[in-house]
């Protein structure tokens, strides 16, 4: 590839080259695709999907990322639609989990609703507050698009935690909020701002979450159908041009290979190291972009154990924050996801390979059938899970966007971090990114 087969020599301003088999990357991919474009995805590892799809161990199966699907996003459901998935997907409208507290233990309901009103804990003032608060979101529904964190504007330069504490009060942070930011998204809602709140949750109302049969890996593998994509091929450079020029190593080899236009689909924390070229503007933009870490282990029991799901409080967690057990036949599969401050630990100390050696003793209270019937178990490490959202940051992304979008550019970027934390948004990012090359170029 790419300005090499005949087709490409009569027609080279249709040849893309997509770096990264996200689902951002594939999305745009698949656009420029259907508009007659000649493209080639290029991607790291031996799969497509990035952070979704799934992954066997031994006896083992789980995600890679991504477990749930958002159905508030239209352009994301119309593509499932399209994508013939529409009937694997199973809707859930409530989404309940327990919660045990250091003291006390409750139920936590992650699509908002009436319920959360009655969570116990909660003072008289901030039951009416919280009703308040519901109206406010309700109405903002009007403006926030689940797809882009940027839609609502408000408070992006204070942390999560605080917009809560101002709004509701301190025991709906510790009883409604800390709960599912930690359990659900890995994310301290010290650490990020209400943007993803904001944006999401007014959607939610009324609405359910997916899951997708038989596995997450269906949804990579349908938009990838019919696409060009080369795995094992690692983009080390990228240096913008008319044609542009793309260096890759495989099998131990540098190549270069050219092409009209680049959609970056990479993480955006390492397209500095690949585009070494980038106005220092552009550069201080992607220098504020960050990831949270994430760590689990999977273990497999050769004994029946109850279907369940339950947080820990950020008090009680102790090391982990979300264990649920899942039945399958005579055995149970097992999951313990660490808590935010267990994964900063386990990257400190560099012990990102002996998740379950740290939280052996916590898991034996949790679950004292480990000691005697684990078969089987694996640590499960992703050094980016999500992008951060932090204070500050919906701000500077759009000054960005802006300022990408303000000129025809021959390198366009995608990813989550350019839109929302979610799927969909990754998948709205790959939808901008080719919207706007077709834009600029036609
Ligand atoms: C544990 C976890 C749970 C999640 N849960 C949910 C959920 O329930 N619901 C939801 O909507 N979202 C969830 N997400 C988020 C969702 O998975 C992401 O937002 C989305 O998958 C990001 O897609 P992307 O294409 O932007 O990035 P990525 O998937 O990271 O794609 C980037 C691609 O670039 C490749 N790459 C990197 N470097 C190079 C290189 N040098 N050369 C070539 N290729 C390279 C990578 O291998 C990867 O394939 C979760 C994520 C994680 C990790």
């Amino acid at each position: 590839m790419v300005l090499n087969s005949a087709d490409d020599l009569e027609m080279p301003d249709k040849c893309v080259v997509i770096v990264g088999a996200g689902v951002a990357g594939l999305s745009a991919a698949r656009d420029l695709s259907k508009r007659g474009y000649r493209v080639c995805v290029l991607e790291e590892t031996d799969h497509v999907g990035g952070r979704v799809g799934t992954q066997q161990v031994g006896d083992l199966a789980f995600n890679r990322g991504a477990r749930l699907l958002y159905s508030c996003s239209k352009p994301f459901s119309a593509l499932l639609e399209e994508l013939g998935l529409a009937d694997n997907l199973s809707h859930a409208r409530q989404l309940t989990a327990k919660t045990i507290g250091r003291d006390a233990c409750w139920d936590v309901h992650l699509m908002p609703g009436p319920a959360s009103l009655f969570t116990p804990g909660l003072t008289f003032k901030e039951r009416y507050r919280l009703v308040r608060h519901a109206v406010q979101l309700w109405k903002l529904r009007r403006r926030a698009d689940p797809d882009d964190a940027t839609s609502v504007r408000e408070a992006d330069d204070i942390a999560l935690s605080d917009y809560i504490l101002q709004t509701l009060g301190e025991n709906a942070l510790s009883r409604l909020v800390d709960p599912i930011f930690i359990g659900a998204r890995n994310w301290l809602p010290d650490d990020v701002s209400p943007a993803f709140y904001l944006s999401t949750i007014p959607n939610l109302f009324g609405t359910s979450v997916m899951s997708l049969k038989p596995d997450m890996q269906a949804l990579p593998d349908a938009i990838a159908s019919g696409l060009d994509i080369q795995t094992n091929a690692r983009v080390t450079r990228i240096t913008p041009g008319n044609p542009c020029e793309i260096q890759i190593q495989r099998g131990g080899e540098t190549e270069t290979l050219t092409a009209a236009y680049v959609i970056c689909a990479l993480p955006g924390d390492l397209v500095p190291a690949v585009m070494p070229s980038l106005a220092d503007e552009d550069s201080r933009f992607f220098s504020q972009v960050r990831y949270s870490s994430y760590g689990a282990v999977h273990y497999l029991l050769d004994c029946k154990k109850e279907e369940s799901m339950q947080f820990y409080s950020r008090d009680a967690a102790r090391g982990v924050s979300l264990f649920q057990a899942s039945p399958a036949g005579e055995k149970t599969q097992l999951y313990a996801q660490l808590s935010p401050d267990a994964v900063a630990r386990a990257r400190n100390e560099g012990r990102t390979g002996q998740l379950d050696q740290m939280i052996a003793e916590r898991m034996a209270a949790i679950c004292p059938e480990l000691e005697t019937h684990c078969i089987e178990r694996h640590n499960q490490w992703i050094e980016r899970m999500l992008p951060m959202f932090q204070p500050g940051y919906c701000t500077a992304l759009r000054a960005f966007r802006e300022r990408r979008n303000s000129a025809p550019q021959r390198v366009y970027f995608c990813g989550d971090y350019l839109y929302q934390a979610l799927l969909n948004g990754a998948v709205a990012s790959g939808h901008a990114a080719s919207g706007n090359l077709v834009r600029d170029w036609t």
